[in-house]
């Protein structure tokens, strides 16, 4: 008898605790959770836990990074998703919690996951703003309270700089610190989640010149197309966000819409990623009600699991590279690079590379270095069904102090790709050399042939089903 009670109690407890899993994690709680995940391991998978710096409160921002990638490669892609910038708009948060336990989970097993962790870097900071969230209360679907950065701070999504204007807003210290760690990663692809509405917004949120009509235009960045796309590929991997009237009030064709069309805003968090740091962020909004009851995140993960899934993946369309010194083959940072016809520049990193989320076709791209000739490269972006790969490039630059005579041109090495070397003299005609300083990656190999479109089977929640049946049969059958 004292040992039946004994297993009831004890079934009952952990059935507790498995279920507390579908809550909001205070503060604390979601810095415990971080830090055993941490701890957790996995084969393959590599896991790190930092801070990029504190609220105005002293509270860390936590990161945790989630990999599956070898040590020293090169081309490996960062993505960061970022949850709780307004402080009332918790769901991200707990999604980005259950994402990172999907994605941990699945590796090994599940293709698209594997495939994703194999070639992908991903940094989750889910709670940009714990001060703010301290102050929040469940179930306050609407209003600006507690939006801010505590009580007295500024809206974190109106105090990044701006792409067309000065920022007379004073930078608060989570602003610094995400603009400190993107200085210190070269993140390629980002989503911020946020609330109170159901649609993908895009960049750019700022508008040149403001207007009185009723009707916002549109504020396009010169990467339209690949935004547009990115956006696509969330709101229709969604169950519902796709068919733009999830919320009662707002119709977004597609499900989609360009920022300032919605309502423009200076100092947006996505414009400063894009422009600053040629980071493609896309604003995810998520839920109707800013701050759901609790019983409610086990459909609202569900609705976004494929989504987030697939627009992660997306990191890993486009071209990516490494610039080095022709002769002593060191890495060039900071060289300067745009992709002819997109009029917006963008830089290698301390290591030489680069990275540039693109649709499939042919490009050129245009890359500058202080002390070397330019470079015009040609390249193309393959179609991938599944298992998507960046096309990889080596790009040699010669020095401008070197002549540029026959003698000393490089010999040609290229798989079908044209290079020039052009220099400017005093007339401004550009002298081209008829020379190649690409060499095709070593990572550049026909995609795995796939069988990874498998429907992903054993996700975290239907484990967590399961895992509520048994339990509850144990308890019925003792009683
Ligand atoms: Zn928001």
């Amino acid at each position: 008898m004292l040992y039946r009670h004994f297993v009831i109690i004890l079934v009952f407890a952990v059935f507790l605790v498995h279920c507390a899993e579908w809550r909001y994690h205070n503060n604390t709680d979601l810095e415990l959770f971080l830090k055993n995940f941490n701890q957790s391991t996995k084969s393959g998978i590599a896991t790190k836990l930092y801070s990029i710096g504190k609220s105005r409160k002293g509270n860390d921002l936590w990161v945790l990074q989630l990999t599956a990638t070898k040590k020293r490669k090169t081309g490996i892609p960062n993505i960061k998703l970022i949850g709780t910038i307004h402080g009332n708009e918790p769901v991200g948060r707990e999604i980005i919690l259950h994402f990172m336990e999907f994605l941990r989970d699945g590796y090994g097993s599940d293709p698209v996951v594997t495939w994703l962790l194999d070639n992908t870097r991903i940094h989750f900071l889910p709670n940009m703003n714990p001060d703010g969230f301290a102050l929040s209360h469940e179930n306050m679907c609407d209003g600006e309270h507690v939006r801010n950065n505590g009580l007295g701070g500024k809206d974190l999504n109106r105090n990044f700089p701006d792409f067309y204007h000065k920022n007379r807003i004073p930078e608060e210290p989570e602003t610094k610190a995400v603009k400190k760690w993107l200085e210190d990663v070269p993140f390629i692809l980002s989503a911020a989640l946020h609330g109170g509405a159901m649609v993908v917004n895009y960049p750019f949120d700022t508008v040149k010149e403001s207007t009185s009509d009723m009707e916002n235009p549109p504020s396009l960045t010169p990467d339209h197309d690949v935004f547009v796309h990115l956006a696509q590929v969330y709101s229709q991997n969604h169950p519902t966000m796709h068919k733009g009237d999830s919320c009662s009030d707002s119709k977004f064709e597609g499900g989609i819409v360009n920022g300032a069309v919605w309502y423009p805003i200076i100092g947006g968090m996505q414009d400063y990623n894009y422009a600053f740091h040629g980071c493609m962020e896309l604003t995810l909004e998520i839920s109707c009600c800013k701050y759901p009851a609790a019983s409610e995140l086990p459909k609202l993960w569900q609705d976004n699991k494929m989504a987030l899934l697939k627009y992660c993946l997306e990191a890993l369309r486009g071209v990516t590279g490494q610039i080095l010194d022709s002769t002593s083959r060191k890495p060039i940072a900071k060289a300067t690079l745009r992709v002819s016809g997109k009029n917006m520049t963008f830089s290698s990193s301390k290591t030489g590379e680069f990275w540039r989320l693109l649709l499939p076709g042919n490009y050129k791209l245009e890359v500058s270095a202080e002390g070397y000739y330019n470079q015009v490269v040609s390249f193309v972006v393959k179609k991938y069904e599944t298992n998507p790969k960046l096309t990889s490039l080596k790009i040699l630059m010669l020095n401008s102090s070197i002549s540029t005579t026959s003698s000393t041109t490089p010999k040609q090495r290229t798989t079908g790709t044209t290079v020039k070397f052009t220099r400017s003299i005093t007339d401004g005609a550009p002298i081209t050399v008829s020379s190649a300083g690409v060499i095709p990656s070593e990572d550049h190999q026909p995609p795995t042939p796939a069988s990874l479109i498998t429907p992903l089977e054993k996700s975290s929640s239907t484990v967590h089903q399961n895992y509520i049946f048994y339990v509850s049969l144990v308890i019925f059958l003792l009683l």
